[in-house]
């Protein structure tokens, strides 16, 4: 969208927070020339833990694991591992408040993942049931579901893997449910902020409960456009001050903060950005998997909104960088859409551009140049993303993605 904070001003306007949720919806609550906060060392993912399932009568490939990991030699690590293992709760009649029923199990639910079966032993439960040692990490979803410190009230668990597969039940655990600190929040500032009427309005409120802002931020640019990021601020107004950057403006300490800020080295990109579109291919060819990962985010920022072009054209993928998935969803960015170009940033939003309406009509063609790159490096296995826990899984595979093209009806040509 266009904003009127286009004026020569220093130190340049670059973030603009907008009220999507409250009252006057789409409110713009100020720009300022930074936020402290937005940019963090991200957090390490979580240290696996020790798990026991108590009184399991293991089925499948959690049958399968526990045998191998009581094998005496061979290649016991390879066997005795599991992508992931549900732990679904029998629940008695009525089931507890707060439960919620899915297709699959319930909002009661906790998933095991990235899990190492250790052994078994005859369980303290009788009955010819094992207890099983397992060393993994449990699925944490801040947004949606803490896991809590007891387990929920159920006569035991079923157990199932990541594509529903039966792996047995147990009769309950140890080590799943405990307390589990939440993250610190770290603290935000706006620095160097010109609030608009609304957030002037929150700041000279008595009350802190009613200083409470939740804001969109939105990237301005130099020309003064601005593309809302997926990031959302959710804080309390404590105080302001002069600016140390002009005495014109206001640092407004917030307490509160983001649920997952940019990675630091996603500055970078964003100052690109600021600057205006990438005028060249392959800028993000440097990068990690995870910043690759912000960069097509950041393309999907600031992707135009225009339609499609026509079907029937070619478009070339350049692939000396398709070295992970990420480069993978950055270069066919670049191959549709043009340098800084956007066509998915994960499997699901890749799956929903080759449907049309992100920049290429159906049917098209690609040609993919050194396509062995990818060859080489989108191989069957796990896959542990460095920066989103919940994408721990099988990986996305070369022919995963050409299965995908060729299902759009788009015809690859390998080179
Ligand atoms: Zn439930």
């Amino acid at each position: 969208m266009e904003h009127p904070w286009t004026w020569d001003q220093d130190p340049p306007l670059r973030w603009l927070l907008v009220d999507e949720y409250t009252g006057d919806t789409g409110a713009a609550l100020g720009v300022c020339a930074g936020i402290d906060g937005l940019f963090a060392e991200p957090e390490p993912p979580p240290e696996p833990e020790r798990f026991t399932l108590v009184g399991c009568d293991p089925a499948g490939p959690l049958r399968e694991a526990l045998q191998a990991a009581s094998a005496p030699s061979g290649d016991v690590q390879a066997r005795a591992w599991l992508p992931a293992v549900m732990l679904d709760p029998v629940h008695s009649d009525p089931v507890p408040g707060g439960c919620q029923r899915y297709d699959v199990g319930c909002s009661c639910m906790e998933e095991l993942f990235d899990v190492e079966v250790l052994g078994h032993r005859p369980s303290i439960a009788g009955d010819g049931l094992v207890d099983a040692e397992l060393r993994g990490r449990l699925r944490i979803l801040p947004e949606m579901h803490w896991p809590p410190a007891h387990p929920p009230e159920a006569r035991g668990f079923l157990l199932h893997g990541q594509g529903n597969e039966p792996l047995g039940s147990c009769r309950s655990t140890i080590g799943v449910f405990h307390d589990r600190p939440f993250p610190v929040e770290q603290p935000v500032t706006l620095v160097g902020c010109r609030p608009e009427e609304p957030l002037l309005t929150l700041m000279r409120r008595r009350s802190a409960r009613n200083r409470h802002l939740q804001a969109t931020v939105h990237a301005v640019d130099a020309a003064g456009r601005a593309a809302r990021t997926y990031k959302v601020l959710s804080a309390v107004v404590i105080g302001s001050a002069p600016s140390r950057l002009d005495a014109g403006l206001l640092d407004i300490t917030l307490h509160g903060g983001f649920d997952e800020p940019f990675p630091d080295g996603a500055r970078e990109i964003y100052d690109l950005w600021y600057a205006g579109r990438p005028s060249r291919r392959n800028l993000w060819a440097g990068y990690d998997r995870g910043l690759r990962h912000e960069w097509a985010g950041a393309a999907l920022f600031h992707r135009p909104h225009q339609p499609d072009r026509p079907p029937g054209l070619t478009y070339d993928l350049d692939g000396r960088f398709v070295t992970d998935i990420e480069g993978f969803y950055c270069a066919v960015g670049e191959a549709v859409n043009g340098p800084g170009g956007y066509f998915g940033w994960n499997l699901d939003a890749f799956d929903d551009c080759l449907r049309g309406g992100w920049g290429a009509a159906r049917p098209f063609r690609l040609v993919w140049h050194h396509a062995e790159v990818a060859r080489d490096h989108l191989v069957p296995g796990y896959d542990r993303p460095p920066y989103d826990l919940r994408s721990w899984g099988p990986a996305v595979t070369m022919d995963d993605l050409l299965g995908m093209f060729a299902r759009a009806g788009v015809t690859v040509q390998l080179r």
